[in-house]
């Protein structure tokens, strides 16, 4: 085994993945000052696929660790569709639109800035038996102990049950007049498209459909009604096989955060909160000397009340005519589902 070379012995954590959770787990144990190697695959900044709407936690959060959001897109309504039905309402709070290439970019420089050795380009294929992990190009580095970030992606041996959704985004040269300021959710019979504005005048739009409810890129746009707007890449990004509703609750030899912890359906807008608060709180816990088992059940149980209000907010996403109807006839219907779902941890 190799040791992390940092001037003397083995890193007392590696944390596997370099997006929101892991780069926010870094950040916090660097500034409680211990000695972190963060691991991430992409030798440079990337997209993801991600609706990319912050919500008022994840903001507060992302200030709490120094993250500056100045030019984000503003959103203060949101918009449910069906067909040429649509319902709109103001959101009870404030939420940004920023990209996650940016986003990320900034937590893992933060990250640096506090004290915790970053590479890039690093490919994890699993940890390794009796700690440590296991490296594309066939070393293993060694740890006292190991965070799993890698969010939408499964290391071997530590998978996650497979869900039947494909996730998929694009972005667009130009913000339509009539979304300035506002999130869309257009229900499809198969799934949703969320419509939100980023911070550099851009649209961004992400799916979530189930996969053989998946015809070609072509016929979903047709779908949406999107076939005149200006795409700013070649294709799609895609992820498949999203596990909504998973909470890890097991021991393992890894604590988790982010996506590896819990993935809330995503029309809830609020995964990047969760990915903030649970490094935060696992940070904490490697601090105390709590075990994973210990911060995943107390974690998993936090969440709950959140997971159960987003799984009766699908079932009637699922309905999209009689939602939009019941949208349009109450429209503060929509301003408390928003407020509902939101994370209530203590901040
Ligand atoms: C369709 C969709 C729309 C969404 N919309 C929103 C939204 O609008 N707002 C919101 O708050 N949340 C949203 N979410 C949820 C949000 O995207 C996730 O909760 C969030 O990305 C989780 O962050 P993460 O850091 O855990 O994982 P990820 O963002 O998936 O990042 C994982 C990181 O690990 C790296 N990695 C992976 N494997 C390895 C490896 N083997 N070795 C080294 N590095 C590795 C990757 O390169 C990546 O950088 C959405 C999710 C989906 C699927």
């Amino acid at each position: 085994m190799v040791a992390f070379p940092l001037g003397c012995g083995t890193a007392e954590v590696i944390v596997i993945g370099g997006a929101v959770a892991g780069a926010a787990t870094a950040a916090h144990l660097a500034a409680a000052g211990i000695r972190v190697l963060l691991l991430e695959r992409a030798s440079v900044p990337v997209h993801k696929v991600c609706g990319e709407f912050i919500s008022p936690d994840a903001s507060a959060m992302l200030a709490e660790l120094g993250i500056d959001l100045t030019g984000a897109a503003p959103i203060e309504h949101v918009r449910l569709s069906a067909g040429a039905g649509r319902a709109d309402a103001p959101l009870p709070f404030r939420a940004l639109g920023f990209s996650r290439r940016l986003l990320d970019e900034r937590l893992l420089m933060r990250a640096e800035a506090l004290g915790a050795e970053v590479r890039r380009g690093v490919m994890v294929r699993a940890v390794a038996e009796g700690g440590g992990v296991a490296l594309a190009d066939g070393s293993v580095l060694g740890a006292e102990r190991i965070v799993l970030a890698t969010g939408k992606h499964d290391l071997r041996g530590a998978g996650r049950p497979r869900g039947t959704m494909l996730g998929l985004k694009m972005h667009f040269a130009k913000v339509p007049a009539d979304l300035v300021g506002k999130i869309e959710l257009r229900l499809l019979s198969r799934g949703y498209a969320g419509l939100a504005p980023l911070e550099n005048g851009r649209l961004n739009l992400c799916v979530a459909l189930e996969r053989d409810g998946f015809e070609s890129w072509p016929a979903l746009l047709a779908a949406l009604r999107m076939e005149g707007a200006e795409p700013l890449w070649p294709r799609p990004l895609a992820v498949a096989a999203i596990p909504y509703g998973y909470r890890h609750r097991g021991e393992g030899p890894a604590y988790r955060v982010g996506d590896q912890l819990a993935v809330i359906p995503s029309f809830v807008g609020d995964g990047i909160a969760i990915a903030l608060r649970s490094a935060r709180r696992v940070a904490e816990a490697i601090v105390a000397g709590t075990s994973p088992a210990t911060i995943h059940a107390s974690l998993a149980t936090e969440l709950a009340p959140q997971f159960r209000r987003a799984r009766m907010l699908g079932w009637v996403l699922a309905r999209p005519r009689l939602a939009v109807a019941a949208a349009r006839l109450l429209p503060r219907l929509l301003a408390s589902a928003a407020s509902a779902t939101r994370l209530r941890f203590p901040m």
